[in-house]
């Protein structure tokens, strides 16, 4: 049943943010390539059709502009709910009667509500990533060696230095070296990138006028300039002005869910110049499901495939692809998923599984929000959602005991938190407050609001992934049944989280939002410890699920992330991460789709 009459050299399942990488470089160096990507086409319009969705949107979440399908769905921030013992989806429930229109698509297990989402569409999540490109730090690639906790991974920050170059450049990233260099983090001599930092925003400067050379966390804060994945003033480079054919960013603070003009980096623009070349083909809506394998030399021999035309529509054509080389780019959750669907009487636990830990050590960055009012209007919404943070606290002699965290000054005022503008002017009404009064409180309180992020780092063995036994898709295959918690090292986190915040909001004379300091316990993503009641957004980060690592026996995948037990069959994406680090993943994942990338073409 082989529907593939061409011969390739290699077979991509996932058209998103690894997948891509690896197609174009695999084209570059003439490679034949068959991409299978289960969402919808890649189509010039779609950027404009996504737009509409999104005005049309009651609620402004990540996924808004993406329209929800049924036979590649995707999670959605709507849908996290509490996990009870008593609920359908709650530990002891084993009732499957649970459409995703009204429940989801996650069957979540707990303890806690896991609040990470993505998009199966071609492109992936990057279409609605905030764009964020920071280099891990040296000591992120070694927690058991420097601090006893977790595990080290198989590389080293010197070992992916020029790989993050390529990254940088392929994105376009806007960055200044100068300010980037902390915590051990080096450069190439004399390297540049791409683009000049963008512009700290009122707000930016207010932090760094207030906070510079204070003492957080045993380090010197300074607030720096993000390296962000959006168009800036480019610099000269060897002679030449950078340009990657991209609009400037505009500064309308859209970047999440969707940038309107592509000023921000997503995964289509590699699409493109992948197909471009002509030596990549691909088949959109077709949702890879079983991945074969000869059970002697236990070579992949092929990839079965279910076909739709339509989002709702039944399955309209099924069949095997085949190439000399495998990847699977599908994403931590759907790629440990596929996996682990795919079982044989050789590989009864799932492919590329002979370690047990494919799905498993599923993590993310707990996201700790704090937000409030500045005594004085910093004006949000002028420019990127985010253009400053603070990276000094990323590392210290603390991370022996407890998590790290990065923090990220929000430039979108309440929207994340509570929903504003919206909420702001619904609250003003509904106390009757309209005309010249509600004009005067819109301009001073909505002008002064503010928030910041600390993104917590989380050590494997938290949660883990399997397909589910009883819930299915409208293809008929297995949907993710998600177990996640936060351990008492992440938690120490985000209560040291609140001590800066403290810190932070006094030295600004900024007032905290009582949401903020008092969340509810009844919210999902709540967690109590040391008797206080902690409130955890998903961050969107998730990683853990096919590890690489140094020994067949704790890992799923070798340091060029060539599976161990199928010679080959490589796995991309941050599922790779053996730990989460302090930085936002995706430079660092493009990274290692780069030095996955070399390996490969070694063997071919
Ligand atoms: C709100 C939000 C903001 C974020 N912001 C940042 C940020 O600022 N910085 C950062 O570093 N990271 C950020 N991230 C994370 C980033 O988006 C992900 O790390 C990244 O997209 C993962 O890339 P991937 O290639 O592994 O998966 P994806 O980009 O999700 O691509 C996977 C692809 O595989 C396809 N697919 C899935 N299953 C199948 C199947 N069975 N058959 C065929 N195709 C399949 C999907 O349709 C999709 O196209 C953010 C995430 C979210 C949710
Ligand atoms: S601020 Fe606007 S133009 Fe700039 S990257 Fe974000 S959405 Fe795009």
């Amino acid at each position: 049943m082989s529907n593939s009459t061409k011969k390739y050299d290699v077979v991509i399942v996932g058209a998103g943010f690894a997948g891509n990488v690896m197609a174009l470089e695999l084209a570059k160096a003439g490679k034949k390539v068959l991409m299978v990507e289960g969402g919808d086409p890649f189509k010039s319009d779609n950027r404009e059709v996504f737009m509409q969705n999104f005005f049309l949107a009651m609620a402004k979440t990540p996924e808004s502009p993406y329209p929800q399908n049924y036979n590649s769905p995707r999670p959605s921030v709507l849908d996290i709910q509490n996990i009870t013992p008593n609920s359908p989806q709650g530990q002891n429930g084993t009732n499957p009667v649970k459409d995703i229109a009204t429940n989801g698509y996650f069957i979540e297990k707990g303890p806690m509500a896991f609040g990470s989402t993505y998009e199966r569409v071609a492109g992936g999540t990057s279409w609605h990533w905030l764009g964020t490109c920071l280099r891990l730090l040296p000591s992120d690639f070694r927690m058991k060696t420097e601090f006893g906790v977790g595990v080290d991974w198989p590389i080293s920050y010197d070992d992916l230095s020029a790989y993050y170059n390529k990254a940088e450049f392929e994105i376009g990233v806007s960055a200044d070296v100068e300010e980037q260099n902390i915590h051990g983090v080096t450069f190439t001599p004399g390297y540049k990138y791409p683009m000049q930092s963008l512009p700290p925003t009122v707000l930016d400067k207010k932090f760094s006028e207030k906070l510079n050379g204070i003492t957080l966390d045993g380090s010197i804060v300074k607030v720096t300039g993000t390296p962000a994945g959006r168009n800036s003033t480019s610099n000269k480079i060897d002679g030449k002005i950078y340009n990657n054919g991209r609009r400037l960013c505009q500064g309308n603070t859209n970047c999440t869910p969707i940038c309107p003009i592509q000023a921000k980096y997503d995964a289509t623009v590699t699409l493109a110049k992948a197909l471009n070349t002509g030596n990549v083909d691909i088949m959109y809506q077709t949702v890879a499901y079983n991945i074969l394998i000869d059970e002697t030399t236990k070579k992949v021999t092929g990839i079965a495939y279910k076909q739709y035309e339509t989002k709702l529509g039944p399955v309209t054509g099924e069949g095997v692809v085949t190439a000399t080389s495998y990847i699977i780019a599908a994403h931590a959750v759907e790629t440990a998923k596929l996996l682990l669907m795919s079982k044989n009487k050789t590989m009864p636990n799932g492919i590329a599984n002979s370690s047990g830990q494919v799905g498993k050590n599923l993590m993310d960055h707990p996201v700790k929000l704090s937000w409030g009012l500045m005594p004085e209007s910093t004006y949000p919404f002028r420019g990127p959602l985010s253009t400053s943070g603070i990276e000094t606290t990323r590392d210290g002699e603390f991370r022996k005991k407890r998590a790290a965290y990065r923090i990220e000054i929000g430039n979108e005022g309440w929207n994340w938190t509570m929903g504003a503008p919206y909420s702001t002017l619904t609250d003003l009404v509904n106390k009757n407050t309209f005309g010249k009064a509600l004009r005067q409180e819109i301009a001073s309180n909505f002008t002064r609001q503010f928030r910041i992020g600390f993104l917590v780092e989380q050590l494997p063995g938290d949660g883990y992934i399997v397909p589910s036994a009883i819930a299915t898709d409208n293809l008929g295959l297995p949907r993710p049944e998600v177990h996640y918690d936060l351990s008492d090292y992440t938690k120490a986190g985000f209560e040291a989280a609140v001590e800066a915040t403290n810190t932070i909001f006094g030295l600004l004379g900024a007032k905290e939002s009582i949401e903020s300091s008092n969340p509810p316990a009844s919210r999902p993503g709540s967690f109590t410890y040391n008797n206080k009641t902690y409130f955890s957004n998903g961050a969107g980060h998730v990683m853990g699920t096919h590890r690489m690592g140094a020994t067949p026996q704790d890992s799923v995948t070798d340091a060029n992330m060539k599976t161990w037990d199928h010679d080959n069959l490589y796995l991309v994406g941050c599922g790779t991460f053996p730990t989460t680090g302090t930085a936002n993943p995706s430079l660092t994942m493009m990274a290692l789709a780069y030095k996955a990338t070399e390996a490969l073409l070694k063997t071919l």
